[in-house]
């Protein structure tokens, strides 16, 4: 390692993340944060208390995001790095909260070191990423998408509103409308995630830079034939619904080997038949259809291809099919200027790296609308995570901590 690279405090890291963990923790040892959730508001007041302690600057904007500042002036462009607190029932200890107590702890180290910087430096721990009410909440008011009608049907499975469980812990989710950042306040965004995929772990490489988040359409498709007695039906007289499915997943390795990218993904993951009989010809069979990749040409070429595909299908077989787009998301690449710094970070701390995308969203995807953004992955123990199995190596989150905090030095300086 360089002499001129800074090194966090390990101990002190490793406590905020044990800390941390046993906060919203059941006996099932899954972690229990969900938004404005008991064990959220508690991890809240436990970031706050770290934060004063510090002697950093709290700041809590009015989407409840909390922040840590340093050498905040107001005025000059700030480099922002952070993550959310909130989790998944039953998650782990990781997803998330890594990135804000390592973004807090480069602060600390760069307040103590007493690093000449010109930029002010703010952590932040972004409000209901993981979805209680929708998901990536926190940063999209940072990015100005929250509107009024968002804040109105915004509610949990239960159809608790996101304005009630805010005014229960005594705020007013209208606040959210001010949380938008003036445009071009942030110079850049650095987020560190635990890559919840195995490509590192496979790969035994502790840092991973991320190019770009994957975008990704879903569909729910019906083909549509006839139900019929399975006996009395000859072969040649059916229009049976699961056949045309059976065609059509026989056939997703070859269009995306045809119209797909390296990295492209398709998943049929839920399958419903009906009527759902052993004796009976399905007449409907359901699907969802789930297609990834880091390029957005790539996808409507892809949209298109698969489309084709189900519509000579259900042609040959007799069907009807339909289909309704359940989420578009478009890819987001990283900013090269914020992928080079890191990558400098890595070459001067000696450790080993690989540059790949991320198939999950991400808090960074928002913010890589209004500002320069990258990510820093480490790796996950056989790719787990949303789960309390979730685990990374102490020396890899050390690893990941300090190239977050050497890359941040670097866009401060
Ligand atoms: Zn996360």
């Amino acid at each position: 390692m360089n002499a001129s690279e800074l090194q966090v405090n390990a101990q002190r890291l490793r406590e905020d993340i044990d800390a941390l963990a046993q906060i919203g923790r059941h006996e099932d040892h899954g972690i229990y944060r969900m938004s404005f959730s008991p064990g959220d508001m508690v991890g809240r007041e436990w970031l706050r208390r770290r934060i004063t302690d510090s002697g950093l600057t709290l700041h809590q904007d009015g989407a409840a995001n909390i922040s840590a500042r340093l050498n905040w002036d107001g005025k000059t462009p700030g480099v922002m790095a952070g993550s959310h607190i909130d989790t998944v029932p039953g998650a782990g200890h990781l997803d998330g909260a890594l990135g804000v107590v390592c973004a807090l702890e480069a602060l600390r180290t760069l307040q103590e070191e007493g690093v000449a910087l010109r930029r002010p430096l703010e952590a932040i721990a972004f409000t209901d990423e993981e979805g209680r009410f929708g998901g990536l909440f926190g940063s999209q008011a940072v990015a100005g998408l929250v509107t009024p009608e968002y804040l109105h049907n915004a509610c949990d499975l239960d159809g608790v509103t996101l304005v009630d469980a805010m005014a229960q812990q005594g705020l007013d989710a209208r606040d959210a409308l001010h949380a938008q950042r003036p445009p071009g306040s942030i110079h850049a965004y650095v987020e560190l995630h635990i890559e919840q995929g195995p490509v590192l772990d496979r790969k035994g490489v502790s840092i991973g830079v991320v190019d770009a988040i994957t975008g990704l359409f879903k569909w729910e498709i019906t083909l549509s034939g006839a139900a019929n007695h399975a006996g009395t039906t000859p072969m040649n007289m059916r229009a049976d619904a699961f056949q045309g499915l059976a065609e059509f997943a026989g056939q997703i390795d070859r269009v995306l080997e045809e119209y797909g990218g390296p990295r492209s993904t398709a998943t049929i993951g839920r399958v419903e038949l009906i009527p759902g009989a052993a004796n009976v010809v399905p007449g409907q069979a359901i699907f969802s259809l789930d297609v990834r990749d880091t390029d957005d040409a790539t996808l409507k070429v892809l949209g298109e291809a698969f489309r084709r595909t189900l519509e000579a299908i259900a042609r040959r077989r007799g069907l009807m099919f339909e289909f309704a787009v359940l989420s578009e998301i478009a890819p987001v690449r990283s900013a090269a200027q914020v992928v080079h710094t890191i990558d400098q970070a890595v070459e001067a701390s000696g450790l080993s790296a690989a540059h790949l995308t991320s198939g999950a969203a991400h808090d960074a995807q928002i913010i890589a609308g209004i500002a320069p953004a990258g990510m820093i992955f480490v790796p996950s123990k056989e790719g787990r995570s949303h789960s309390a199995a979730e685990w990374t190596a102490w020396a890899d989150i050390e690893a990941g901590a300090n190239i977050l905090l050497n890359t941040l030095r670097r866009l401060a300086s």
